[in-house]
């Protein structure tokens, strides 16, 4: 009997057609011998459906569109039953079917999905499930507090400061001259987002309000960095496994050379926004691994298992600093965390594979 893994995907943040990409990649990647597909689609106003795996297989870019969960499917709904949990199937106000699955795979990028909120879901019904638990991935969503962990673990962050909503709306000015601590540039980020939305470089004192209300718009809370300079932006790929050491990738590079000032949302999804992936960087071997070394010691010292992605820069000095950790990365076959595996060896339907072994091994409760 193949096992079966229930694929969500989409969600409510604004990463919703990203997840929907790589939902696609993973349904045809998937070796169908060994994995049954119980395909879960949210809408962008939360609501759970059930997509077929033959729709799913067409969710890619199509004339420059990306894909979106339809609305008009039957409602999904996870609900308890012996052993674990099963995706029920409503039509009209009827349950047409019940379908138990094995292990949960929650392809979501972003709030309501890569912050602890679906797997504490998944924790409350004793689903096993892909990737970091509760708390990894609430502290690996916030910006504010992963640095703050981060840091007190000893790892080398760079300056920020964090803005909460009622420090900005009572507090103005006390935001404001924390923030005139930093020098330019600084970058100013939603303290919860991904896929660089809402993320603005700031390199003039005018730019400033403006880019705290961007990124207001998608978050109320909000993360200013001062900015690093002169970088080479690297990233690793790291597996856990908790019976051993967790496996770190050879580093990639992304090198920039197009209309982007910064790997933003365009460089990372649009083609013609010429960006450059380097798997693996071209880094002295001994930099490799004094790179590596700190992308496993934060995925340890963030306590993630399963996955993650270590956002690195490499100073002109040869000093290593941590950007950000992100516990579900992008994740469609051409996405770094995937690319750096097959670098390695891991292919990306093995690395699906890998990744759900490793889920249906983990004991259910507290580890
Ligand atoms: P994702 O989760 O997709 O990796 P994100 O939305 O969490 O992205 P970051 O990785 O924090 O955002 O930042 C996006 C990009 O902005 C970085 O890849 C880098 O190019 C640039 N950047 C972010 N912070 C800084 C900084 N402090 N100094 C210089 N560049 C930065
Ligand atoms: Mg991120
Ligand atoms: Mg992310
Ligand atoms: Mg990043």
């Amino acid at each position: 009997q193949r096992t079966r893994v229930a694929l969500v995907f989409g969600g409510v943040s604004p990463e919703h057609p990203v997840s929907c990409l790589t939902a696609g990649s993973v349904a045809r990647a998937i070796d169908a011998e060994r994995y049954q597909v119980i395909g879960v689609g949210i809408t962008t106003d939360g609501a759970w459906v059930r997509i077929p795996t033959d729709e799913l297989i067409g969710f890619e870019v199509k004339d420059g569109h990306l894909p979106q969960v339809a609305e008009d499917r039957p409602a999904a709904l996870l609900v308890p039953v012996d052993g674990g949990a099963a995706i029920a199937t409503r039509v009209e106000d009827r349950l047409t079917d019940l379908e138990p699955f094995d292990v949960a795979f929650a392809l979501l990028h972003g709030p309501y999905g890569e912050d602890g909120t679906i797997q504490g879901l998944f924790e409350m019904l004793g689903v096993r499930y892909v990737g970091a638990g509760v708390a990894a991935s609430a502290i690996g969503m916030d910006k504010d507090l992963m640095k703050r962990s981060m840091a007190a673990a000893g790892l080398p962050v760079g300056p920020w400061v964090a803005i909460t909503p009622s420090e900005w709306t009572h507090d103005q000015a006390g935001c404001l001259a924390r923030i005139a601590e930093l020098s330019y540039p600084l970058f100013v980020k939603p303290a919860r987002g991904g896929s660089s939305l809402g993320i603005s470089q700031v390199d003039a004192i005018e730019q400033l309000i403006p880019a705290i209300e961007a990124a207001r718009a998608l978050d109320p809370k909000v993360v200013i960095e001062q900015g690093f300079t002169g970088v080479r932006e690297i990233e690793c790929a790291v597996l856990g496994d908790p019976d051993r050491q967790p496996k770190v990738s050879q580093p990639g590079e992304i090198v920039m050379h197009g209309a982007s000032a910064f790997y933003d949302f365009d460089a990372k999804y649009l083609p013609e926004d010429q960006v450059r992936l380097d798997v693996p960087a071209k880094l002295d071997p001994a930099v490799a691994d004094q790179l590596r070394d700190l992308a496993r010691r934060t995925f340890v010292a963030m306590d993630v298992e399963g996955l993650a992605r270590v956002d690195l820069f490499l100073d002109a000095d040869g000093k290593a600093w941590v950007n950000e950790l992100n516990t579900m990365p992008g994740f469609t076959r051409t996405s770094m965390f995937p690319m750096m595996w097959a670098e390695a060896g891991l292919s990306y339907s093995e690395l699906i594979g890998t990744l759900l072994e490793l889920a249906l091994r983990r004991p259910l409760g507290l580890r």
